[in-house]
């Protein structure tokens, strides 16, 4: 049986990889380590709690001597590693936090697989979640490709460029079996309603302003989560050792645009006047280094691969509103906190 680590498989996007992998893979052992940080909520993944291939560790991968006993324990055959702190907002408000978890976490996680494979690299995988926001900005022309310069402008890309240069730098170093992804924005069921699509929705439901950074013509591609999920689980079983693998949704949306697309999703839904959600944008103040556009191309693992994005743009939001919509409990909990407690109440 083959041993699997992912780490943050309480967050966001590692919930829908470790419930992916648990169904999928019968035959695996998944270990799921989160440190259930703000963004890391067991609720999400509620549904394979009790599967027998299935065991959540609470941890912090900050913690060296944890992560070194953790996989001297346990001899794990593949990292897929998710956890991080995410939050470009957040990474200018507290840097330090990020290099502590998204720099030295990576680090320490490098570290213990070098340490427990010894070389030994038949079967084993590191598999590094990253960004495609490493690549700084664009302009109105031209798309990332796996060759382009990294330039981070934010504390959150800062380091998640440098634990992107420490896995590469491991494998030409020291051999380390890896491979590498930077992803484009996520969207989807479970995402914390702090980022902007799960915001806007809630706020709406709540008629709450819908605030809008600068003049709203930051651009974006957007990825529905599952997609990305199956482009995981693709890239660690099937990407080439030592390479890297830009996946996006080929969907870019200027703000203002998606914004204005989800408003007439919610009143439709809502049995609202269309135009009347509109009406709650509110342009407020730039965030400082803010990237004016991101764009993928993700030919790369399309060719090599065979993946590509199973759903549009329009149906991946509506399912995303759907789930919203059916699942206030799970976004109440969220909102006022009460999530943060169900670890003590299942775990303890
Ligand atoms: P998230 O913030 O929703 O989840 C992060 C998870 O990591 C949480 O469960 C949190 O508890 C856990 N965590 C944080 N610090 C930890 C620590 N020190 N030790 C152990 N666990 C810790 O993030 P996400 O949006 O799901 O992103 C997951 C990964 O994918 C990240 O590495 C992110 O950089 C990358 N990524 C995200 C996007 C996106 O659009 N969300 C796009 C591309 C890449």
């Amino acid at each position: 049986m083959k041993k699997i680590l992912i780490t943050g498989g309480a967050g966001f996007i590692g919930s829908h990889v470790v419930r992916l992998f648990v169904n999928k893979y019968p035959q695996y052992q998944i270990f799921n380590l989160d440190a259930l940080t703000y963004a890391g909520n067991l609720e999400n993944i509620v549904d394979i709690e009790k599967e027998s291939n299935y065991t959540f560790i609470k941890g912090d991968i900050v913690d060296a001597s944890f992560i070194d006993q953790l996989f001297a324990e346990h001899q794990f055959d593949g990292i897929l590693h998710l956890a991080a702190e995410s939050h470009v907002d957040r990474s200018i408000t507290d840097p330090l936090s990020f290099v502590k978890t998204n720099v030295i976490g990576t680090m320490n996680l490098l570290n213990a697989a070098k340490t427990i494979w010894h070389g030994n690299y038949e079967g084993k995988r590191f598999y590094h979640i990253s960004t495609d926001e490493v690549y700084g900005s664009l302009g109105s022309e031209g798309l990332f490709t796996e060759t382009t310069a990294y330039a981070p402008n934010s504390p959150y890309s800062a380091s998640k460029a440098s634990s992107d240069h420490f896995v590469r730098a491991y494998g030409e170093t020291y051999g380390l079996p890896y491979v590498l992804t930077n992803c484009s924005n996520n969207y989807g069921p479970y995402h914390f309603p702090e980022k902007l699509i799960p915001l806007f929705i809630n706020n709406i439901i709540q008629n709450k302003p819908l605030p809008v950074y600068g003049d709203g013509k930051y651009t974006r591609d957007w990825l529905f989560v599952e997609d990305h999920a199956v482009a995981i689980d693709l890239v660690f079983h099937e990407g080439v050792n030592h390479d890297t693998y830009n996946i996006g949704g080929f969907n870019e949306w200027q703000n203002i645009d998606l914004v204005q697309l989800l408003c007439k999703i919610m009143d439709e839904k809502l049995g609202r006047p269309i135009g009347s959600s509109e009406q709650l944008i509110a342009y407020v103040k730039d965030r400082p280094g803010h990237d004016l556009r991101y764009a993928i191309d993700a030919s790369k693992i399309h060719k090599e691969l065979g993946w590509k994005p199973s759903v549009t743009f329009e149906e991946g939001l509506e399912k995303t509103v759907n789930w919203y919509l059916e699942n206030q409990t799970w976004l109440n909990n969220i909102t006022s906190g009460a999530y943060a407690t169900y670890y003590e109440k299942q775990y303890r």
